[in-house]
């Protein structure tokens, strides 16, 4: 197995060279067969790279479509990252595509244009959810490491065994392919919902509104969404992406005269624009330099001392930035300054892009924010906060905007313990996690 290949790209052009690099060691030996979990951007890109290499992969992908996380998301979600940074580099947006931030149909109506140019849907299985990947080592024994190109692979011997339902057929239909490599496009937005635990009678059974995770509410379609929160509180748990996006549409829906309150565990450094103090974003982090300011994992002697030198730069940039966002939200005043650094924010690929005049609807009262709601529970009318002798915050409705559980998906689609001890985080604020 070449670890190189876990691919859940989030970065398109970093992780199209990563996973470039890996694929030309496997020239001169097209007959292995490649199996690629996931129809999303990750899938397409390393199933176009493995088919321009020579190889022929079987690419797997659970729904009917591809698209990854555009295939539904909140009706008013647009692309947060600037057109130009979120592009294949080897197929551009569309000149019809005018839009500096691209909606929901844009992105996947350009993801299928991808698929279609690169000829990819003849090798794609849809409606084929893979349960699990277990690797057989054919005979080479526990713990031989072989060394294929530059990676290496767990044995060159061995097979991965990948388990595929078909999701379409009424009682459930199993076949198992036998492949060499397998690469992991699962994402991470998506599958599992996190959801906060709660003590016994202090969960949502006791609460008498409804209760739904943000994934729940992206899926309905945009009327079903306002008439889901029209003329009712609305409480939002949760401060990323989804949270501030469902505030907003809340907001937008119920005015002054209901305000949708946001509960906040942890600020963040959420950007309003990409251009601090009038200098691009991209020339300060988002680049092949500034790659080599920050820790990566098994990175080597030389690479850890520049990372080291440049540090007083990384510092200065991660100050800047921090200073920009600051001001630009005023978030001193609104007792929003987070305590952990921009680019800590930034390197775990965290940050999200404030909706446009979502501050002002905080000034105005239509978005009310409570800070430090560390943990909470439920009461019948609403959410109880922890440690905070305050009225329970009346709720009609609660949206548990509190992420995915993207890590613990991507592990258990391994059967062997081995498999998912290779799939860790990293507690190190200034290296690079799995997913950058
Ligand atoms: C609302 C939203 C907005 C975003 N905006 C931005 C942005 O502006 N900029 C940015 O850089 N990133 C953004 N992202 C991050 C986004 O996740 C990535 O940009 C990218 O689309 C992820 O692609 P992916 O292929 O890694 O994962 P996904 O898009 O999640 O695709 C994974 C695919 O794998 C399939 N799959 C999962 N499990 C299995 C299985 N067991 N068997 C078979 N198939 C399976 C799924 O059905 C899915 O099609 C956003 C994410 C969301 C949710």
């Amino acid at each position: 197995m070449k670890l190189e290949l876990f691919a859940s790209l989030s970065k398109k052009r970093t992780k199209e060279t990563s996973v470039a690099v890996a694929m030309a060691n496997f020239e001169g030996r097209k007959k292995e067969v490649i199996a690629i979990i996931g129809g999303g951007i990750s899938g397409l890109l390393a199933c176009k790279y493995c088919i321009s290499k020579g190889f022929d992969p079987i690419l797997f992908e659970s729904k009917s479509s591809i698209g990854g996380v555009w295939t539904k998301t909140i009706g008013s979600t647009k692309l947060q990252t600037p057109k130009p940074v979120y592009q294949f580099s080897d197929f551009p947006w569309p000149d019809s595509v005018n839009q500096v931030f691209p909606d929901q149909q844009m992105v996947l109506e350009y993801i299928e244009s991808y698929a279609r140019h690169f000829d990819l849907f003849s090798h794609i299985h849809f409606n084929s959810k893979v349960l699990s990947l277990n690797f057989e080592d054919g005979g080479s024994g526990d713990g031989e490491w072989n060394l294929w190109g530059e990676a290496y692979s767990y044995s060159n011997k061995g097979k991965w065994k990948v388990t595929v339902q078909d999701t379409r057929a009424i009682s459930p239909q199993i076949q198992i392919y036998q492949v060499d490599f397998v690469v992991v496009c699962v994402g991470r937005f998506s599958q599992v919902p996190n959801m906060p635990e709660f003590p016994q009678n202090k969960g949502p059974e006791v609460f008498e509104g409804e209760v739904v995770h943000s994934m729940d509410y992206s899926m309905m379609d945009s009327s079903t969404a306002t008439n889901f929160v029209k003329g009712k509180q609305v409480a939002v748990v949760g401060f990323q992406k989804s949270g501030m996006d469902i505030a907003m549409e809340c907001s937008t829906v119920n005015g002054v005269e209901r305000p949708c309150t946001v509960l906040i565990r942890t600020p963040h450094w959420n950007l309003p624009d990409y251009f601090p103090w009038g200098l691009n974003l991209g020339y300060l982090f988002l680049n092949r330099f500034s790659e080599l300011m920050v820790h990566k994992p098994g990175e080597g002697f030389l690479l850890s001392l520049l990372a080291t030198i440049l540090s007083p730069l990384r510092w200065a940039f991660t100050k800047y930035i921090e200073s920009y966002i600051k001001h630009k939200h005023q978030l001193a005043k609104h007792g929003m300054v987070p305590e952990h650094s921009f680019l800590n924010e930034l390197s775990s690929c965290s940050v999200s892009l404030v909706p446009e005049g979502f501050y002002e609807r905080v000034e105005e009262g239509s978005i009310k924010l409570i800070k430090k709601a560390e943990s909470f529970g439920f009461s019948k009318e609403g959410i109880v906060l922890d440690g905070h002798a305050t009225e329970p915050i009346k709720a009609d409705v609660v949206i548990l905007a509190t992420g995915f559980n993207g890590l613990d998906y991507l592990k258990h689609i391994f059967e062997s313990t081995k498999y998912q001890e290779f799939i860790a985080g990293s507690d190190d604020s200034a290296a690079v996690p799995l997913y950058r």
